[in-house]
Order: C-alpha cells, then structure tokens, then sequence
C-alpha cells in the first residue's frame, strides 16, 4: 500500500492517473493553526479549504480511500493516521515553501513514521536547468532564464531562433484601453454548498482576518479551472499582451487570467495551462501569446528558483535599511489617494489585484514611503488569495522593493504619478493632482519620488539605469528641490 500525503498547494488529480485505488491511501489534513499562522484573507482561506475538500471528494469518487483530518495543528493529523494505519512511511511532492519538507519530516519522525520526499511535478523547470543557467552568476535576468526555457521547450520558437525574431513584444504590450471600450463580461462561479459551508466555517474560525466574504467567485474545482482556463484564452487571450500594464477603475482584471490561485493550488499545472495558450498560436496576436507564455514559463518558473536561491537571508534582507511601519491604509483603504484606496478596496473584497496595481501603486507607495520591507511582504502574505511564501518574498522583496540591492532586478520600480496618471483612469476621480509636485493638491507620489531619488542618489551613481533620473534631478534648481523635499517630508512624518 502507497500512502500519500497531499499538500493543500498540491491538489493536482492528474498525478493520481497512474495510481491504482486499491493500492494508495491519502492522507490529507486541514489544520487550523496553519490557517491562523498570520491573519491570512479569508478568501484565501475559503479558497484553501473549499479546493481541498473538493479534491478529497474527487478523489474518493475515483476510488481512493482519503483520510481527511480537520484538526488543529499538522501533528495532531498525523498522529490520527499513524493510530489508524500503524507508523507507515508517506511520500510527499517536494513542498514549494521553503524549510517545509524538513519540518514535515521532523514530525513525521518523531510520530514513528517516515516521510519520502519525491519531486514535485507541477512545475516546468528542473534543479537542473537552473543551475545550466545560474552557473557562474552572481545576479540573475529572468530574460536569460526564460530564453534557455523557450528553446528547452520548443515553445514559440523556429529552430533556435524565437518566431517573430524577437524574444519578447513588450513595447507593444504597453497600451491604455480606448474610452468606451468593452471588456469581455467576467466569470462567474457560483459557491455551492460545500464552498458556502466552507464560507460559514472560515466566518466562524477566523472572524478577525483580513478581507471579506460577500462575493466569493473563485474556482475551487479542477471542472471550475479547466473552464475559466478556456474562457481565457477563448475572450481575453488575444488582448491580454497590449492591456496588460493598464488599470481601469471599473474593470478590475481587464484581460488578466486570474489563473493564479489555480495553479498555486495545482488545480492546473503550468505546463497545461502552457499547451493550451500554444493551442491559439496564429489566432491571436503573437505579442500576446508570448506575453502570457512568459509569465509562466518565464517570471512564475524564475521567481521561485530566486526564493529556492536566497532563502533563507532572503527574508531579513533590507538594502535601504528602512524601517517605516505600513501606514494603516493598507488595511482600511481609507486614503484620500484614489488609485491606493481602489486597489485596497478590490483586495478587501477578493483577495485580488493584477501585477501592476501590485508593483506600480501598492509596491512602489510603500518603497517611496521607506516602508519596512517584512512589513510589507507580511502584508502581501496576508492580503492576497494566491499568496504563498515562494511567490511573494521574491516578487515583494526583490522585485517591488529592491530590498535584496536588485539581485535580479536592474533598478526599482519606483514612479511619481505620470506612470498611474498614463496608464490608468484613476486619476480623473482623485483629489489630488498627478501633475503637481508641492501644494496642497499636489499627487503625494511626485515629491516622494524625488526623495527618493535624492536620498539614495549615492547608490544611483553606478546604476546607468538610473541615471536619467539621476540627471533630471540634477537640472532643477535649488530652490524648487527644496521645496519638494520639504513637501516629501511632511508626508513622510504624517505618513500622507
Ligand atoms: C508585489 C507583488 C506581489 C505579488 N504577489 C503574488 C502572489 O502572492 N502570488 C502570485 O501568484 N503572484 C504574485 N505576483 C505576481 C503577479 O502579480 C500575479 O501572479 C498576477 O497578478 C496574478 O493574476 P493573474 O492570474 O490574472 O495573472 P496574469 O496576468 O493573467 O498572468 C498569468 C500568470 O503568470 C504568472 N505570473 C505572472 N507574473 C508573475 C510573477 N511576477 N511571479 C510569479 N508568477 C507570475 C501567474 O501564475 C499568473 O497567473 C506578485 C507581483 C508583485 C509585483
Ligand atoms: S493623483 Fe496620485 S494619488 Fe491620485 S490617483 Fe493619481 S496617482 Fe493616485
């Protein structure tokens, strides 16, 4: 008999194609101390367990016997086993979080069993071709990552050269939605009652996390993914590259997949999801196909191989040594900033918001602010019903907050207003103007941006990217630096 334990980040059911029933035991436990571990949203957590009790439905109706343990911590769950089943060995996918296998194994140990850890087959890449491509390096491009991955996959290439000559389209994926414009109507799943069971039970055991549950819409079943995977790449595949960078107030996702709490489930693999977007190929714009395809193959595969990289210093690491606690916005929305308590708003609602609401108004806030950069990544931890340790840390610490001294970034991502102001509609209904710099009116973004330009300059003196920035802070004259960085100052001692 094989037994096996599922992680509820491993809910893939094709790994049990190859399984026989009679011959494999699942063990499977929900543990509430895991849930209340930081205040996680409650979406997320509706999401967890409502996924995982499907997937132990699922898998019983194929056959298997499934152990399902809804306990308080993880040893109480194991212990349960081994009482009924004797001190057996399980075998475990090796888990995406970092110190988590040995951790298992410690338990597992101590309870008198044995835990095999086997390789985990939801991802696209191997240990192997990270270390092809990390070899010898001591910064890291996700361009070059995903360049070695396009031609190990034959995915969108042509012999050894990528199809339409370049590896990436991204100055044509950086487009604003005309007025008017009429977005595909979004997916909706209805919560059955095993969800709105769920949704009850999280009520109760987790009253005071962050979020809300008055509209739960997100896929909880292998069935629910496969379909809104379609729906994608079926009404927003062809739009998602040229849009991808906009934020339309009324239009939370525009043409994103929120596909990503699927497959940080494992509800679909990456590599599924990969084949079927190939499927469009010469369908739909080349610019937004390979604009997808690099999100996953490329930035998804990339990101964690950074966190399996650097964890675990990666977690203290604070390169502007800031020390700012997050202001209290960021989990009341009440800010007079009108794009920041939107996007706040969104996520108190579904646990969601795309990349560049995440990177280019949430992040870069709180890297102008000085925010601790823990404080922050706690933050995203929490807030967000995709958020697992391996995706966040590097996309918090390392890509929005340059808090590892940009060890695969080049330089930050930090913006005044012009960026939000061009790219979204944000700004027509905000009391604050994107074109000033000091006054009352005047976007906080602007002179916290010229701080921050001006407080590191030092360190942007050996960065060629930054040193346009560098220059046009140069050009102005002392007299008006002045004045906005006394206007910087007084939003940082009120913190806005
Ligand atoms: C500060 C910050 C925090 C983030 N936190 C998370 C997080 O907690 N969980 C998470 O899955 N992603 C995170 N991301 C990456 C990205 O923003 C989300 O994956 C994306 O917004 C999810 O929405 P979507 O499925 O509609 O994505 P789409 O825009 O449709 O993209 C398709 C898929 O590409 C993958 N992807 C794209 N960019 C990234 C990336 N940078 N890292 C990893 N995968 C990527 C995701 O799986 C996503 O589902 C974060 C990015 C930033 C800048
Ligand atoms: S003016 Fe500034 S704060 Fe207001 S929406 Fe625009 S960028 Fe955001």
């Amino acid at each position: 008999m094989q037994h096996i334990l599922v992680l509820g980040d491993q809910l893939n059911l094709e790994r049990f194609d190859t399984l026989a029933p009679s011959q494999t035991r699942v063990l499977m436990i929900e543990s509430l101390a895991r849930g209340r571990l930081v205040p996680y949203h409650k979406q997320k957590l509706v999401l967890l367990y409502s996924a995982m009790r499907h997937f132990w439905l699922a898998l019983e109706a194929r056959g298997f016997e499934v152990f399902y343990a809804q306990t308080d911590t993880f040893e109480q769950g194991f212990a349960a086993y081994f009482e009924q089943f004797g001190n057996v060995k399980l075998e475990v996918m090796q888990p995406a979080e970092f110190g988590v296998a040995e951790q298992l194994e410690q338990l597992v140990q101590q309870l008198g069993g044995q835990l095999e850890v086997t390789e985990n087959s939801l991802w696209l890449s191997t240990q192997s071709d990270w270390a092809r491509y990390a070899k010898g390096k001591n910064s890291y491009r996700m361009e070059f990552f995903y360049r070695q991955m396009r031609q190990k996959t034959n995915w969108l290439m042509d012999g050894n050269q990528p199809i339409g000559g370049q590896w990436n389209f991204d100055s044509e994926n950086r487009q604003v939605p005309p007025k008017g414009h009429v977005f595909p109507a979004p997916l909706v799943f209805v919560p059955d009652e095993i969800t709105q069971e769920t949704i009850q039970f999280v009520e109760q055991h987790f009253a005071d996390h962050f979020g809300d549950l008055a509209v739960f819409n997100w896929v909880v079943t292998r069935e629910q993914a496969l379909n809104a995977l379609q729906r994608f790449l079926e009404h927003r595949l062809a739009l998602f590259g040229a849009y991808e960078d906009a934020m339309v107030e009324s239009e939370a996702h525009l043409y994103h997949s929120l596909l990503s709490p699927a497959l940080n489930l494992g509800l679909l693999s990456a590599k599924e999801v990969c084949l079927a977007a190939l499927e469009y190929q010469g369908r739909v714009p080349l610019a937004s196909l390979e604009g997808f395809i690099r999100q996953i193959l490329g930035w998804r595969e990339f990101m964690r191989h950074i966190y399996n990289t650097f964890m675990p210093e990666f977690r203290e690491t604070n390169y502007f040594g800031f020390t700012t606690e997050l202001p209290d916005f960021y989990w009341t929305a009440k800010t007079k900033m009108h794009c920041v308590a939107k996007t706040v708003t969104q996520i108190q609602d579904s646990g969601h918001a795309h990349h560049i609401q995440r990177l280019m108004v949430l992040g870069n806030l709180a890297l102008l602010l000085g925010v601790r950069p823990q404080a922050i990544n706690h933050w995203f931890l929490v807030a967000f019903v995709d958020a697992f340790d391996w995706v966040v840390s590097p996309n918090v610490l390392g890509m929005s907050q340059y808090a590892d001294g940009g060890r695969f970034t080049s330089k930050p991502y930090v913006s005044g207003a012009g960026y939000i102001n061009r790219m979204s509609n944000y700004c027509l209904s905000c009391v604050y103007n994107p074109k000033l710099t000091v006054g009352d009116k005047a976007c906080p973004f602007n002179s916290l941006y010229w701080h921050f330009i001006d407080k590191h300059s030092e360190r942007w003196k050996s960065n060629p990217r930054m040193s346009l920035m560098l220059a046009n802070w140069a050009k102005r004259d002392a007299n008006e630096k002045q004045q906005i960085l006394e206007q910087a100052k007084k939003l940082l001692e009120n913190l806005l």
